[in-house]
């Protein structure tokens, strides 16, 4: 059995705090501490948490005045007399605690970041009065959430940062903390350290308190070596830009030279430097293996006129498309496309356009007369954005694989990278192994996990060549050919690469059609190398998390997956809701999901329980109503709070809504 001492929990150690032997800590008479305890319930209509639900309350003791209260985060009390200020604040429910070492007052609560499980129960401070204290660069993600909701990339998003974390309802601040500027309190000083990393605008809080210098480093370290979740470190596509700014951010911070690491995840941590260097080193591992070298000549400069080139007799390579896409045209004039997207990839960067291309050139070059099948070899924009044209200028059919034919047919239901801006017509799902025809040929599909969950290749012999369309799944780069990923928010599986290079292997082909570096000559022993790199990729992660069990929670940023993740509904209506719960973990676990909405929405059921079996998924299904005097709005959020089975999550999914009147929902229609 293989569980970390964090799943397994440290809180039988702890239980509650020991007032007799805390030094100048008073023993608070228990008339007090109830009359405290009533003090700091909640306002309004919040329900209160209940010890059953919260059963890991209790403050822990660090030092004289510092203590620990583990929540959706970790929340850090540090005290004076009475009074207190508070680094993240999980869902409130410290409150509830603080008259045990009798603090009366609560002066400030400072954020490292401005993640849900920090601050979701942030609301109450501005409810109770007590000033809220954020790093100046993520300020917009506490104040004015409305607006980052409205306009966040959802389709076509290639900004992969992790900022969907994001509260649902603005909370008002009191002040921004500006990088390297000191945050005074009764004498102490802490000062924000930039440690980008996590999220672009984490900072780190360091301060001398009871003799020893801290820092609250929020999400940058959870344990030596260790971090709590690796896909928050990937901000851009395909990119390991997030790794570097954390490794960084380390060196930074093992200079500022402090005797003590408090992270928002995991246990405080003695001798700062050994485990900031075990990390630098892990973080450097997984940096190697996922840093992706282009090649510089894999898109050749090819003059307008002059796109494709012919790889054999009836297979045509257009290689300054964006992705590249293929014609396999038989004897009569009839074509298939592999692939058909942006016309160049200056139209995929920035312009995500698709501009009508390359067609009437294929009919001189190929004498193409009809185009009458197109066959994409996964869901991104940049392989299927042209289909829709193809379909109405050509009346070509799009055949698409079983695991990602609804993603064309239905992109806003999820929450992806680089989902398609346009939903498209798939006129045949091809199931899992399927052998057809076409044309004279004979093909075979298959699911193929690896840059994207949602892929596959396709097998087809064409002039006594093997040829397989394998997307992006494999791309050359000036170390050889090599897989395209991790990408995390294309959903990214532990072993998915492994799975597809070695049913590869098994077919043999002797040609890839890349979606990215054309189309390569390939012997079986030439996909050893990408192999190797996914294995090596799979144990660079496993150093860098925890425990084995929880490797799969870290790379996947929608294991409570909630479809459709963007829907529209009118007011007085109920949105039906698919929450699919994947376990990663080698064990059984329970997954406990509370829905947290606007007010006067509500869900039935109001609570969903499942065991989940080890590495398995289920699906629950869950109605929210919104009220008949809900006010027409774009994008309104909602989220699911989180636990399996005793990690607490806090409000790990959201999904979206757009509100209609419903007169504009009947004219939508006609
Ligand atoms: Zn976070
Ligand atoms: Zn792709």
């Amino acid at each position: 059995m293989r569980r970390s001492r964090w799943w397994n929990c440290r809180w039988s150690e702890r239980g509650r705090p020991n007032r007799g032997g805390g030094g100048s800590q008073r023993v608070v008479p228990v008339w007090i501490q109830r009359l405290r305890r009533a003090d700091w319930s909640y306002a309004g209509h919040r329900p209160r948490p209940r010890w059953k639900e919260h059963p890991l309350t209790g403050l822990r003791r660090l030092s004289e005045n510092l203590f620990l209260f583990e929540d959706t985060c970790n929340v850090y009390v540090v005290r004076d007399g009475e009074r207190a200020i508070l680094v993240d604040f999980g869902t409130g429910a410290v409150l509830d605690a603080l008259n045990e070492v009798g603090i009366e007052t609560v002066d400030a609560v400072l954020h490292t970041h401005h993640h849900r499980d920090q601050c979701q129960g942030d609301r109450i401070l501005n409810e109770r009065g007590i000033p809220i204290v954020v790093p100046a660069r993520e300020a917009g993600y506490f104040e004015d959430v409305e607006t980052f909701w409205r306009q966040r990339q959802l389709l076509a998003n290639y900004d992969l940062q992790s900022d969907f974390y994001t509260l649902r309802e603005s909370v008002q601040i009191e002040r921004q903390l500006s990088d390297y500027e000191v945050f005074h309190w009764r004498g102490l000083g802490l000062t924000a350290l930039p440690t980008p990393g996590h999220t672009k605008g984490s900072i780190t809080l360091i301060g001398d308190l009871d003799g020893e210098k801290v820092a609250f480093s929020g999400d940058l370290i959870s344990a030596p070596g260790k971090i709590w979740r690796v896909h928050d470190l990937q901000w851009s596509y395909m990119a390991t830009d997030g790794i570097n700014a954390a490794i960084a951010s380390l060196d930074a911070l093992r200079r500022v030279g402090t005797d003590r690491l408090l992270p928002s995840h995991g246990a405080p941590m003695g001798r700062p430097g050994a485990a900031i260097d075990q990390l630098v080193t892990n973080l450097s591992r997984l940096f190697q293996v996922a840093s992706y070298t282009p090649d510089p000549v894999s898109v050749p400069e090819l003059a307008i006129n002059q796109r494709f080139r012919q790889v054999s007799k009836h297979l045509w390579l257009s290689a300054l498309a964006d992705a590249n896409f293929y014609a396999i045209v038989n004897d009569d004039g009839a074509a298939m496309l592999l692939d058909y997207g942006y016309a160049s990839h200056d139209h995929a960067g920035d312009l995500r356009r698709f501009v009508e291309h390359s067609i009437e050139e294929l009919k001189e070059v190929a004498g193409v007369k009809s185009i009458e099948v197109v066959i994409p070899s996964h869901y991104h924009d940049d392989h299927v954005s042209g289909i829709p044209w193809l379909q109405r200028e050509y009346g070509a059919q799009l055949w698409a694989h079983e695991v990602f034919s609804d993603i064309l047919e239905n992109p806003g239901a999820y929450h992806l990278a680089c989902l398609p801006m346009e939903s498209m017509r798939v006129d045949r799902v091809l199931s899992n192994g399927e052998e057809f025809d076409w044309g004279g040929f004979r093909f075979q599909t298959e699911h193929a996990p690896g840059h994207t969950y949602f892929a596959a290749h396709t097998f087809v012999r064409v002039d006594g060549l093997k040829l397989a369309l394998t997307g992006d799944n494999i791309l050359t780069s000036m170390t050889g050919p090599r897989i395209g990923g991790p990408v995390y928010r294309n959903r990214y599986e532990l072993d998915g690469f492994q799975r597809a290079i070695k049913r590869l292997r098994e077919y043999e082909p002797q040609m890839l059609l890349t979606g990215h570096s054309a189309a390569i000559s390939v012997s079986p022993e030439a996909l050893e190398q990408p192999l190797n790199r996914a294995r090596e990729l799979t144990m660079a992660f496993e150093v860098l998390v925890e425990d084995e069990d929880s490797t799969g929670f870290a790379i996947d940023p929608r294991f409570v997956g909630i479809r459709p993740y963007w829907t529209r509904v009118v007011a007085g209506e109920t949105v039906d809701l698919e929450i699919t719960l994947r376990n990663h973990a080698d064990e059984a676990r329970t997954f406990v999901l509370r829905p947290d909405l606007p007010d006067s929405w509500t869900a039935d059921p109001d609570a969903i329980e499942i065991e989940v079996a080890a590495r398995a998924a289920v699906m629950s299904m869950l109605k929210v109503r919104v009220p008949e005097g809900q006010e027409p709005a774009r994008r309104v959020p909602y989220c699911l709070d989180v636990t399996v089975g005793e990690r607490r999550f806090g409000l790990e999914a959201e999904g979206l809504v757009d509100v209609l009147e419903p007169k504009t929902a009947e004219s939508r229609e006609n």
